[in-house]
């Protein structure tokens, strides 16, 4: 305990990753990182990890808050504990921890219904870059000693900071027998796409699933459909080096659309399987033409298409045709997994190895100083994740 009272009342200076404003590219930064206040932990940052929504971020996505400390996936350990923490949160100082960006109260209307991970207590933190009682705890100073400038959080986490804070209610322990960069990857991408599989879909044994985007996100719902027992999965991806990806995975059958001679995907997905579409389709890329060829993929009546992929667009048109099929179309945050109920059973299933081949997500390693290159390697055909050494 004296640990962490003793460094509860310092301020930390360290390196973070900082946005300016849209469009900028990031750089890194000497931050001030505040003491954790009542309910909150600070987590010294070990490994993050880089996802789609970091490049959006920088885009002003969801929200154009700048400048903007960068990062939502990541694991670390915690350094301190505010004030007044829920006592049955039972975390302490040196537990190491995933920052999450969804929080579970287990006791408000949409907690309990047992349909959804969208609590209403602790909702997704996308949109102000603040904690919840409208502050920051992260600050520059400017050239000169002058008054520091407020930075913005992202999604409640900002891990590209070698510390953060987050609200206790938005941070899970793990099992110390699962690898640490392992925790990583599951913090965003990968579990998006398994849970789709597992809370969203509900997928079946001997049920044909078609995902679109063989990323990090894609190759979780490959693989939560493989551990689910579907009959047939089809991957498709316009680099034809994620083929061998997907198939350590567990996928069965690969379209690239750039070899289609002149068929839509939803006409190649039909043709292998006897003309009538998957039963399930995971739409992981946000691209708006392939938001509606994810939905025509599906059977007529009883299709789902799950879309997990985002983008800066505002608005996406659906075919009208394609839902006069009867199809269920539904958007899904983190794949429908409940942080605290779920993502510890997640955690379990990779640590009994019943969810295999993490290590395969992995790509490239960098250096926090080198977060530049990490976006130049997203470009990389070869890119699955790259994770960030802090
Ligand atoms: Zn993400
Ligand atoms: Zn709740």
């Amino acid at each position: 305990m004296s640990t962490s009272s003793s460094s509860r009342s310092k301020m930390i200076t360290c390196q973070g990753v900082v946005c300016w404003g849209p469009g900028e590219a990031p750089k890194v930064e000497e931050i001030e990182v505040e003491p954790p206040r009542s309910g909150e932990v600070r987590v010294k940052m070990l490994f993050a990890s880089v996802c789609h929504t970091d490049v959006l971020c920088c885009k002003g996505f969801p929200a154009p808050v700048f400048p903007r400390v960068l990062g939502h996936e990541g694991v670390g350990v915690i350094e301190s504990i505010g004030e007044g923490l829920v006592s049955h949160s039972q975390l302490k100082v040196g537990d190491v921890v995933i920052p999450t960006y969804l929080g579970e109260c287990r006791e408000c209307y949409n907690c309990r219904s047992g349909r959804t991970n969208i609590c209403q207590t602790f909702p997704l933190q996308a949109f102000t870059g603040l904690m919840s009682d409208g502050t920051s705890r992260m600050s520059i100073v400017c050239g000169g000693g002058g008054k520091p400038l407020k930075l913005y959080h992202f999604l409640s986490c900002s891990t590209w900071s070698q510390y953060t804070v987050v609200d206790a209610n938005y941070v899970v322990k793990i099992d110390s027998k699962l690898p640490i960069p392992h925790a990583s990857f599951l913090s965003c991408g990968f579990t998006t796409g398994f849970g789709a599989t597992w809370k969203e879909a509900k997928v079946e044994t001997g049920s044909t699933v078609a995902v679109f985007g063989l990323g990090a996100v894609g190759l979780g719902a490959v693989e939560g459909a493989r551990v689910h027992g579907a009959a047939q999965i089809i991957g498709i991806d316009i680099n034809e080096s994620k083929r061998e990806k997907g198939e350590a995975f567990g996928m069965t059958h690969y379209i690239n659309p750039r070899c289609s001679n002149d068929k839509s995907i939803s006409e190649m997905v039909k043709d292998l399987t006897n003309g009538l579409g998957v039963d399930y389709s995971f739409e992981c890329t946000g691209v708006p033409d392939l938001v509606n060829e994810a939905l025509e993929a599906t059977k007529v009546g009883v299709g789902q298409m799950i879309m997990l992929g985002a983008g800066t667009q505002k608005s996406i048109a659906i075919n009208f045709v394609s839902l006069l099929g009867c199809r269920t179309f539904k958007y899904s945050v983190f794949g429908g997994v409940k942080v605290q109920s779920d993502l510890p059973t997640m955690i379990d299933k990779c640590i009994n190895k019943e969810i295999q081949n993490l290590n395969q997500l992995l790509s490239h390693e960098v250096q926090l100083n080198d977060i530049n290159k990490a976006f130049h390697l997203l470009k990389d055909p070869d890119c699955v994740k790259v994770l960030i050494k802090l």
